[in-house]
Formats: structure tokens, sequence, C-alpha cells
């Protein structure tokens, strides 16, 4: 099988980096996040964009999506280097779906389905260790080593009123996408509430069966 190009949609919060770090492993491709791509870049100079904001920073820090002129560029980029892939993070609304079916062809499009509720938990108590990159949560899975504990930080787009800020936009500008690969008959759901060991299982079995 040549290398698969996978595509992991979900809510924030549904687990799309930790199946997507899962993915990158076994099937030997690469992971390409906006998020992170973004988070990296969160001070770079947009203005020249036309764009409402001169940084990302404003745009996230809201939890707003970053104009889709600047993710669409960097999702080009790091397809056109990209063999195999899971890309995760993108895209947030119709006009980034319709921009990446000029980009390339998908093997597996998958959507990681878990409820409202449980995400707005899931992100709230979402904590990382800023010097393993390691991410925990404060009741489900909390470091055992207290220097660790000491050490973790919240994302700045994890508070409360954030989260549901993102929730808000991913029901209003993504929540069509989901709709959009339904309708062409390509979307594979995966129950993304249990535990991730299991949703692994399922995630690893449907992309072995359609890639
Ligand atoms: P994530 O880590 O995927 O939850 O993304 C964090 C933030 O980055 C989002 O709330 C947006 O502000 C921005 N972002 C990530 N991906 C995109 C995208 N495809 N389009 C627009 N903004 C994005």
């Amino acid at each position: 099988m040549a290398q698969p190009r996978i595509l992991i949609l979900g809510a924030p919060g549904a687990g799309k980096g930790t199946q997507s770090a899962k993915i990158t492993e076994a099937f030997d491709v690469e992971h390409v996040t906006t998020g992170d791509a973004l988070r990296a870049n969160k001070d770079m100079d947009i203005s020249e964009m036309d764009t409402e904001y001169d940084t990302p920073r404003e745009y996230m820090d809201q939890g707003e999506l970053v104009p889709d002129e600047v993710v669409n560029a960097i999702v080009d980029e790091a397809l056109s280097q990209a063999d195999g892939f899971v890309l995760d993070g993108y895209p947030r609304n119709l006009e980034q779906a319709e921009e990446l079916e000029d980009m390339t062809d998908l093997d597996v499009v998958l959507y990681l389905d878990v409820g409202e509720e449980e995400l707005v938990h899931r992100l709230t108590g979402r904590r990382m260790d800023p010097e393993t990159g390691e991410i925990y949560h404060v009741e489900y899975n909390p470091p055992e080593d207290p220097d660790v504990e000491d050490r973790l930080e919240q994302r700045d787009d994890d508070t409360e009123e954030t989260v549901k800020e993102r929730l808000r936009v991913f029901r209003e500008n993504t929540e069509p996408v989901i709709e959009y690969y339904e309708d062409e008959g390509v979307l594979e759901r995966v129950n993304g509430e249990q535990a991730p060991d299991e949703v692994w299982e399922d995630v690893k079995a449907t992309i072995e069966d359609v890639a």
C-alpha cells in the first residue's frame, strides 16, 4: 500500500492530536497540523494579507479562526512535501474544504465523534508539560511526578470562556464540513468517547480497511 493520505476531523478536544500521533507512527506518514503550525508562528506578521489583525495570536486567543489565506498557504506547503500524511485541524470551513480538494486526493476521512459536555470537560482540564510536550488531564490523566505536576501549563485557549467560543465556531463553521464529506459518502465515523486505546483500535482498523 502506498502511504495513505488521511484526513482526521473532530471538534476541539475530540482526540485528533492523540490519534494523529499514533497514526503517524503506525503508518509512517507525516502529521500536518494547522494548530501546532500556527502556535509556532503566533506572532508572524500577516498585516500584508489585508486581515483584521496583524498576527494569528489575536484570532487564536479569542477562539476565532485564523483567516483562510494564512492557513491555506501553510497546508499547501506542508502537503506538497509529504508522501503520506494525516491532516489534523484543517479544513475548518467549507471554503477550506474546497481549497483542499484542489491540493490533494484523500484515501480516508475519519470523524471522531464526541458529545459537547465531554468536550468541555476534556479541554478545560487539559494541561501540557512545557518541557516534554506531553499532554495530561487534571482528572483523567494527572502526572505521577509532583515536579511535572508543578510545571504543567494550560493552553491559552483552553480556558472555559474560549473553549465555549471554539465549540461555537466548530458548530457554525466545521459541522458543515463534516456534512460535506458525509454527503460524498466518504466519512468514516469513530466513537471518540471511548478510552484512547479503544478509539485507536477503531481508527487503525478503519484505515487498514479503506486505504
Ligand atoms: P487547534 O489546535 O486545532 O485546536 O487550533 C487552535 C487554533 O488555531 C484555532 O482555535 C484557530 O484559531 C487556529 N486554527 C487552527 N487550524 C485552523 C484552520 N484550519 N483555520 C483557521 N484557524 C485555524
